[in-house]
């Protein structure tokens, strides 16, 4: 997976401004969430790091390479997107195996690597099921075996947890969180939603009218907000988080 590196990054569209200057990192294997209110420009950044959004002024950069005119279909991005988004007329190994079979792989190494990453992401054998007669939990996993699946520079997620219920969303934050871990997976997790941001990511960027206002560890920035946006916006039930030490 690659580094990606978004400098001085803006995006206006006729009078709204929906990234303002927006600068930061996302290290080899680092899963950065991107935080903040709906309208803050979440959406924008990963279409942008997507090459879906072409930046007014600024640069996206992979490792060392500018790929801020480079379209999307050379960006090597995975994408996971609210309510999976599988494909209902294809069974589960044909799901996976779509991105692999545009990108020309053949048969017998398709077949291989969905087995694989089936069985890494505790869905094996689920190959000649109609992804309809799964659960979410499972849906999910799919979504994330068919974004692996082409070993792409980034992992972008888009609120994938949307339309799970509480339980499960609760789950699957934990094991989601670390199955990116284990994977060393490079990712940008854009998310509403300050617990889960929290707990599935390396770091957070927290966003607000297309700015950053601060990037850091859940823990820097549960412990040192920034500033009082930042403060309000990470107000949580602290006991739920995973770093907080009750004495
Ligand atoms: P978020 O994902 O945080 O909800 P977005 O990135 O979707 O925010 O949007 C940021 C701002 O840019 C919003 O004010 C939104 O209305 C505006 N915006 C996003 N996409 C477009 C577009 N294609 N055309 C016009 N305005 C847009």
């Amino acid at each position: 997976m690659a580094r990606v590196t978004l400098d001085s990054v803006r995006k206006t569209y006729d009078d709204t401004t929906a990234m303002d200057g927006v600068s930061f990192t996302v290290d080899d294997g680092e899963v950065l969430g991107v935080l903040g209110p709906s309208g803050c420009g979440k959406t924008t950044t990963l279409r942008t790091i997507a090459g879906f959004e072409t930046p007014s002024a600024g640069s996206v950069s992979f490792d060392d390479a500018d790929v801020t005119h480079v379209p999307p279909e050379n960006r090597n991005v995975g994408l996971v997107f609210q309510e999976y988004a599988l494909f209902d007329n294809m069974t589960v190994a044909e799901n996976v195996a779509f991105g692999l079979k545009m990108q020309g792989v053949g048969k017998a190494e398709r077949r291989e690597r969905v087995t694989d990453l089936l069985e890494m992401l505790g869905i094996g054998g689920f190959e000649d099921r109609d992804p309809t007669t799964l659960s979410g939990g499972q849906q999910q996993r799919v979504g994330l075996a068919r974004a692996l699946a082409i070993e792409p520079s980034i992992l972008l997620l888009d609120e994938p947890m949307t339309g799970l219920d509480a339980k499960l969303k609760r789950r699957l934050q934990t094991e989601v969180g670390d199955l990116l871990s284990d994977l060393d997976v490079t990712g940008l997790y854009v998310t509403h939603d300050q617990e889960e941001a929290m707990v599935m990511c390396d770091r957070v960027a927290v966003m607000n009218d297309g700015r950053v206002e601060q990037i850091d560890t859940p823990r820097g920035i549960y412990e040192n907000p920034a500033n009082d946006f930042v403060a309000e916006f990470v107000s949580l039930d602290a006991p739920d988080l995973p770093f907080v030490e009750w004495a």
